[in-house]
């Protein structure tokens, strides 16, 4: 079964962020059913999901609390539209994220996809300037290596050139201020240095073009598609005291690193900050639906509150906005994330990653080992000494993901980076397990 899935879906089915000539030597992995952090394919063999799936699943597999919420909502109400309607689960959800989210957050607008609720902070933030009578903040600042996503607004505030060089003529002009990322620290720098020295270049940049800026978007405390890179909450406090002082929106993409990925319910919290406006998507339905969220102030929202003549309303929507489905499997996850006992045992989990990967470090080829939180990476380079990486042409990243799969773990490298980002009921032992699966990939990629 396992054979004949992959071969009807090779010539049916085109895959996301894939090169489908790879699949002429790489085997698709057709995985029947899933539970806790175990996939099964076909034959029977189970797989780790070491990255939860795209980092979207946090409580496990098919969680009996998260099935139950969805089968119950889909025998009462699947799906309304939002325009004119409402419904307990949004209702719930929203002011249950209110009281979650950073204080001052008062707002929940709902759309699908982490890509669409950037579309809605971006044009949120542009819309509010005209609202209030200052029509030339448009433009928007990014960091080097973020991502924020696939649509042209996302992919325009994003910097990866791996997925937006192509598309550069299609996409918005913005300024790019330096990562505060710290891999490339000076010896013997802290974390703590090294992101304010890089918020020097920052505080240039706004300082200089405040008058042309609507918002500045960042994701916090990790990068996570740009490799895993890290950097310290101070950048957080910084630029959020800056933003506030110029009159500049201040966008936190959370949509990776929400719901305690980083040690806290959101990053954010770490540098004690409130941003204008908060994206939320794949934790927050533990990995179930699809489902975003941009929460903002009772300053931007009243910005759009007027008589509908004034033609100041939002007009954004998404035909599934505030799905019913969705709602129910989101509050269901949060019933898991705000339990008492899941603090706890994420805090064990954090230092039992610190633990088991520490060994990593002394790997020949690991220039770095770097930990957020439940977020643990290793990035490898050629030499040591030198920090040079090998040639991406290489993949090496592949080998490590080849290898993985014969010991039963789904990792799927960024780059010349080996990371895991397990669910959160993953067992004490199998973070043993992962860790040493990891030295074994670090061994075959770097051979
Ligand atoms: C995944 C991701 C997005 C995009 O979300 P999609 O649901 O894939 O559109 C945006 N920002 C960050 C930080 C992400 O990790």
């Amino acid at each position: 079964m396992n054979i004949e899935l992959a071969r009807r879906d090779l010539s049916v089915v085109w895959h996301p962020c894939s090169q489908m000539k790879d699949h002429e030597q790489l085997p698709l992995l057709p995985i029947r059913k899933a539970s806790g952090v175990w996939l099964e394919d076909y034959a029977g063999n189970r797989y780790l999901d070491a990255i939860s799936s795209w980092w979207v699943n946090l409580f496990g597999h098919c969680h009996p609390h998260i099935t139950q919420a969805l089968q119950t909502q889909a025998a009462t109400l699947e799906h309304v539209l939002l325009a004119g309607c409402t419904h307990r689960p949004i209702v719930e959800l929203s002011e249950r994220l209110v009281k979650l989210a950073p204080s001052g957050l008062t707002r929940c607008f709902y759309a699908d996809s982490g890509s669409a609720a950037i579309e809605i902070a971006l044009k949120m933030s542009f819309h509010y300037w005209r609202n209030v009578g200052q029509p030339r903040k448009q433009r928007f600042v990014t960091l080097t290596n973020s991502y924020h996503g696939e649509t042209l607004g996302a992919l325009s505030v994003g910097s990866v050139d791996l997925f937006k060089e192509i598309y550069r003529p299609l996409l918005l002009d913005v300024y790019t201020a330096p990562s505060p990322d710290c891999f490339d620290r000076e010896p013997n720098e802290s974390w703590e240095d090294c992101s304010r020295r890089r918020f020097q270049a920052m505080r240039e940049l706004l300082e200089k073009n405040a008058h042309e800026i609507s918002a500045v978007i960042i994701e916090p405390l990790v990068q996570c598609a740009g490799n895993m890179r890290m950097y310290h909450p101070v950048y957080l406090t910084l630029l959020r005291e800056l933003c506030t002082r110029l009159n500049i929106h201040l966008i936190a993409d959370e949509i990776a690193v929400g719901f305690g990925r980083t040690g806290t319910v959101f990053a954010c919290e770490q540098g004690g900050i409130t941003p204008d406006f908060l994206c939320l998507s794949k934790g927050i339905t533990g990995g179930y639906l699809p489902l975003s969220v941009v929460l903002t102030t009772s300053d931007v929202y009243s910005a759009f509150y007027d008589d509908y003549v004034n033609r100041t309303a939002f007009l954004h929507s998404h035909s599934y906005s505030g799905n019913p489905l969705a709602a129910a499997t989101a509050l269901a996850t949060l019933d898991l994330l705000e339990a008492p006992a899941t603090k706890i045992r994420n805090r064990e989990l954090e230092e039992r990653l610190r633990r088991a990967t520490a060994p990593l470090n002394d790997h020949p080829n690991v220039a770095e080992l770097r930990q957020t939180g439940l977020i643990v990476a290793a990035e490898f380079v050629a030499s040591r000494t030198t920090r040079m990486p090998f040639p991406w042409t290489q993949r090496r990243g592949l080998r490590a993901y080849q290898h993985a799969l014969t010991r039963g773990v789904l990792l799927r490298p960024l780059g010349n980076v080996l990371y895991i980002m397990p669910p959160y009921v993953i067992k004490p032992e199998e973070v043993d397990f992962l860790a040493t699966v990891m030295a074994e990939c670090l061994d075959i990629a770097c051979a």
